[in-house]
């Protein structure tokens, strides 16, 4: 109980505090640095499950760049700058190369609507965040997590669809392994006065699989595994997709395509 209650202290403090007392937080602050992961992790209430329609993959529309349409990753580099070896299997999908770190897109954006497939080995195994654990980063700096979280439970707020450490899902209309999942998410990237800290927040919208399980929420700051969110000035950024150290079978993903807005 104890820890529930520093977990749920935590995430308030987090969501009213003002982007000034971020400012200057992140791994170097000094109360991040009493602080272990558990301290920013939050176990109710559990987002209900929800089963989705039936979604048929999209195809782009006319006006989206297409940042993989199954045939090659020209669009992307790895962490380093260079191609990437993540291994595009020949059937309009690809496979995280858990040897060769994330997968950045060349190009930069601001707002944005993004449209991603992805789907978990029928055969996974681990549990919690070892379990297919992946995520997208939107400017390469706010992570919308990718987990298998069918049967699989973790801090709510680091299951699929949540806004990592910051938000869980609405609800959890996540298909079984072995299934695709949709995400469509809505960005728009903050604003920043002269002293670093925000003038407006980044705010995401996400539907995951047809479902909204974010409905334009703020982002106090980074994405951080231990202690608060930082807020860092910052310009147009990548879209990144996660290779994560855990070691269960790699995840797969298809129907990338982005619009500005
Ligand atoms: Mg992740």
């Amino acid at each position: 109980m104890k820890k529930y209650l520093m977990c749920m202290a935590l995430s308030a403090i987090c969501l009213s505090a003002s982007a000034q007392q971020f400012k200057m937080a992140g791994a170097n602050d000094e109360r991040t640095k009493k602080m272990d992961p558990r301290h920013s992790e939050f176990y109710d209430p559990q987002p209900a499950k929800v089963t989705p329609g039936d979604i048929t993959t999209n195809s782009a529309p006319s006006d989206a760049i297409v940042l993989f349409d199954g045939k090659d990753l020209s669009m992307w580099v790895n962490d380093k700058g260079e191609a990437s070896k993540w291994i595009v299997n020949g059937d309009g999908t690809m496979t995280v190369n858990k040897q060769d770190g994330n997968l950045v897109t060349k190009d930069y954006f601001r707002d944005f609507q993004l449209h991603l497939e992805w789907c978990v080995p029928a055969d996974i195994e681990g549990e919690g965040q070892a379990r297919g654990n992946s995520g997208v980063f939107l400017q390469g700096m706010y992570e919308v997590q990718i987990l298998d979280s069918y049967n699989n439970e973790t801090y709510v707020n680091g299951m699929a669809a949540s806004l990592y450490k910051q938000s869980a899902p609405l609800v959890c209309p996540i298909r079984k392994p072995g299934e695709w999942n949709v995400y469509d998410i809505i960005y728009t990237a903050p604003t920043f006065k002269e002293d670093g800290t925000y003038r407006t927040h980044p705010f995401v919208t996400v539907l995951f699989n047809g479902v909204l399980v974010q409905n334009n929420t703020m982002l106090v700051g980074t994405t951080e595994y231990v202690g608060f969110p930082a807020v860092q000035k910052h310009g147009d950024g990548p879209i990144s997709l996660q290779m994560h150290g855990d070691p269960s079978k790699a995840i797969s993903f298809r129907n990338i395509w982005l619009r500005k807005l």
